[in-house]
């Protein structure tokens, strides 16, 4: 099968013949339908700290994705050959102290699909039963493919009720998007969404016409959401840029007694003054990664299947598997929602 493989450490990556995978007992091989692309694979192609740090290659990479399940391992009872599948990437052991307790999506010994196992940049893949969501014959591969971003939001944005508040977005990327999208549908009173480039601003204020567009460079949005909010700050401030500058003003543009979530990954250290932004203002400052497995695939089930968000217009690009390269660097640039790859 062909597939886009990390060959070697260090950059690029090459499409290559590889063998097909094998379902193990507990496992499924899907047929990929559609992937998506997300900034860690970008990290993976540049071989940066973070993709040094955990990937080992040769290996497939690629981790959103939609499929068909053709084939079942002898021990799964929950999937059946021609299910339509999308998946959580986050791989739990089922075991530990986090997955007894009903956290499995930061299982102690967790792995990522496409990162520390094969992935989905692939025309099949073998996905354990325990990752795997049905989609509904109603969905399109194209929009399942995009559920685990999608889920990233959902879940930073509903970590406490947001219904009646006002949220401010940092950060309009295609989570960001989502969330934005999210936090509408789940009843904020009021939308900020901050973001730098003009593109995205754009993409984001027809994707959610309600939201307050917020140019991060042309006015200090601190400063705005405060005055736009009876000088108190947002209720809720949701930071998925994964910038260190957006991290504080996440913190300083949200209420005193409010709720700020981080989602973003900065790849740095952030420096904050914890007594005047945290202490001082009681926040309640959440770290949210990936979903809650299940509850957040089930919220976002409902989101998408009753039309409450509609993801279609967070994917703007489409490429066959063998363009990755072109599809990646489109990806990276800031001016594209998601990309999708077919195998
Ligand atoms: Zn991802
Ligand atoms: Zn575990």
């Amino acid at each position: 099968m062909k597939a886009v493989v990390k060959h070697e450490a260090g950059p690029g990556a090459k499409l290559m013949d590889m063998p097909m995978p094998k379902a193990g007992p507990r496992d499924l091989l899907v047929r990929v339908k559609a992937a998506a692309i997300c900034g860690t694979d970008n990290h993976i192609m540049e071989w940066n700290g973070y993709a040094q740090a955990r990937v080992k290659p040769p290996m497939i990479f690629g981790h959103e994705f939609a499929g068909d399940v053709i084939e079942v391992g002898n021990q799964v009872t929950k999937f059946k050959v021609g299910d339509r599948v999308a998946a959580d990437t986050h791989i739990p052991d089922g075991t530990c102290y986090q997955c007894n307790t009903g956290n499995q999506h930061i299982c102690e010994n967790m792995a990522i699909l496409g990162v520390h196992c094969d992935g989905a940049f692939a025309e099949y893949l073998a996905l354990p039963e325990s990752c795997a969501w049905k989609i509904p014959s109603t969905r399109s591969y194209d929009e399942g493919a995009v559920m685990e971003p999608m889920g990233v939001a959902v879940h930073s944005v509903l970590m406490e009720r947001i219904d009646g508040k006002s949220v401010a977005i940092f950060g309009c990327g295609p989570i960001g998007m989502f969330a934005v999208a999210s936090a509408a549908a789940c009843g904020a009173s009021k939308i900020f969404a901050v973001e730098v480039s003009p593109d995205r601003l754009a993409m984001t204020a027809k994707y959610v016409p309600s939201a307050i567009m917020l140019n991060g460079r042309e006015v200090n949005p601190v400063e705005e959401i405060r005055k736009q909010t009876n000088g108190l700050g947002a209720d809720v401030c949701i930071e998925i840029a994964g910038v260190p500058i957006t991290a504080n003003q996440a913190l300083q543009a949200c209420r005193k007694n409010g709720r700020v979530s981080l989602t973003g990954l900065t790849g740095t250290t952030v420096t904050i003054d914890t007594v005047t932004d945290i202490i001082y203002k009681e926040l309640r400052v959440y770290g949210t990664t990936g979903r809650h497995m299940w509850e957040t695939w089930y919220t976002m089930e409902s989101l998408l299947e009753t039309g409450k968000v509609d993801p279609k217009p967070v994917i703007t690009h489409r490429f066959p598997l063998a363009d990755f390269e072109e599809a990646l660097a489109l990806a990276k640039g800031g001016k594209a929602g998601k990309v999708l790859l077919y195998p």
